[in-house]
Parts: C-alpha cells; sequence; structure tokens
C-alpha cells in the first residue's frame, strides 16, 4: 500500500509516469486535471466554473479543489493507496491533505519530483497537437503527422488544445514557479521528496520512478518493524 504524489511543470511526464507506476503497482492513477476535464465534459457546476481559470492557464481556486479531491479520495478503490499527479500544487492543498491523511492514520509515503528544464517544458507542451476526431496526439518536432497538420488515422484537421498556446503555457510555467515550486521545500522539508530528471527518456524515468518507490516502501515496512 503505496501513497505517492507526483510533483513536477506542466508537460513534466507526471501522466505518463503515473499510468504506469498503476499499471506496476495496482494503485489507481488519481489526475485532477482529468477530473476537471470530466467536469468540464458533463457540464457540472463545478465544471463550468473550473473552466475560465484552466483555459488561462491559471490554477481553480483551492476551495473547489480540495472538495473535489477529498471526495475522490474516499471512493473504495482508493483505500489502498494512489499515485496524485496535479495535486497538490499549493502549499494551502498540500496542509489539506496532510490533515485529512493525520485525521485517518495515514500519510504520505513518497513524493516524486520530475525535474525537467524549463526550455524543453515550453518545446513539449508548445509542439502538441491533437486530433478532435479521434483524440490521436501529435508533436510537430518529435511525432509528426506524414502530412503537416492532417491525422493520419482519420485526416481530420489537427488542432492545439486551448491551454497549449504558447501564451497560454508560458502563463502556466510561471504559475507553477510561483504556487507549486514552494511545494519541493514543503516535502524536502519532511524527508519525502525524491527528485528524477525527467529528460533522460520515458523508460529510464520509469525506472529511476520505480526504484524510488521501492525504496520507499522499504523504509515504510522498515518503520513499521520498529
Ligand atoms: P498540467 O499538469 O500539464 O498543467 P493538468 O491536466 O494537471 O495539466 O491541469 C490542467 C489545469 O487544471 C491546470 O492548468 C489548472 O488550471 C487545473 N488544475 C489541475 N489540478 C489543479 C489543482 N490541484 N489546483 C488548481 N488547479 C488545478
Ligand atoms: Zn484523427
Amino acid at each position: 500500500m503505496m501513497r505517492i504524489v507526483l510533483l513536477g511543470p506542466p508537460g513534466s511526464g507526471k501522466g505518463t509516469q503515473a499510468s504506469a507506476l498503476q499499471q506496476r503497482r495496482a494503485i489507481p492513477h488519481i489526475a485532477s486535471g482529468d477530473l476537471l476535464r470530466a467536469h468540464i465534459a458533463d457540464n457540472t457546476d463545478l465544471g463550468r466554473r473550473a473552466r475560465p481559470f484552466m483555459d488561462r492557464g491559471d490554477l481553480v481556486p483551492d476551495d473547489l479543489i480540495l472538495d473535489m479531491m477529498a471526495a475522490r479520495l474516499v471512493e473504495p478503490d482508493a483505500q489502498n493507496g494512489y499515485t496524485l499527479d496535479g495535486f497538490p500544487r499549493t502549499v494551502a492543498q498540500a496542509r489539506d491533505l496532510d490533515q485529512r491523511l493525520q485525521a485517518l492514520g495515514h500519510r504520505l509515503d513518497a513524493v516524486i519530483y520530475l525535474r525537467v528544464p524549463e526550455d524543453e517544458l515550453l518545446r513539449r507542451l508548445s509542439g502538441r497537437r491533437i486530433c478532435p476526431n479521434c483524440n490521436a496526439i501529435y508533436h510537430v518536432d518529435t511525432m509528426p503527422p506524414n502530412q503537416k497538420d492532417i491525422c493520419d488515422h482519420c485526416g481530420s484537421a489537427l488542432i492545439q488544445r486551448q491551454d497549449e498556446r504558447p501564451e497560454v503555457v508560458r502563463n502556466r510555467l510561471q504559475v507553477y514557479a510561483e504556487q507549486t515550486e514552494p511545494l519541493l521545500e514543503y516535502y524536502q522539508s519532511r524527508r519525502l521528496l525524491h527528485e528524477i530528471d525527467g529528460t533522460i527518456g520515458v523508460d529510464r524515468v520509469l525506472a529511476e520512478v520505480a526504484e524510488a518507490v521501492g525504496r520507499a516502501s522499504q523504509q515504510v515496512a522498515g518503520e513499521h518493524r520498529t
């Protein structure tokens, strides 16, 4: 049983790592951004309130996020651990999570920080193109379609997600630096932080994440024995 937080800037590869952990460790991948996008797709009250913030690349206000995550974390599949991706994203969110866990006699086992330099993040995020028809994903440099801006699978014109336009991407990175980066110190001081270079290739990052999680779970087991 492991409770893991993935920390890192937008575009650092948290989603890829969390879904790999989900398969290896059989603990659910809980992504705040995915939950929010599902609310938008379902046109819920939360979705309607969150959308303008997301489109600008700003954070959705803490109170909305905290209610949404609290509801998610009491679901049955989250009782044996989870990997959180995109939450917490502010110190206030981290404190709230700590308090909730403490009230249940639980705690986090590891915080994995994927470090990627800003120019690489800009390149990754701004180059992404998606097919609005079949959801295929491309990248202008690393995974271009055969014909510029046309989907290989269905011939539709590719689009750029609203929050991946360059000006919005720059805002997301700035918001990250201002509001989320302080969490590195927060978790460092609690001796939970494991830092991994996010530029060494998906498979090698995966191996390092698995190693860090393994180390953390041994440490937890050791503490239980003493
Ligand atoms: P990324 O990590 O690449 O920025 P996400 O899918 O995690 O993408 O998040 C998309 C958007 O959803 C964010 O830009 C923000 O507006 C909103 N969001 C997601 N998680 C949170 C959170 N914990 N607190 C506030 N806003 C959030
Ligand atoms: Zn397509």
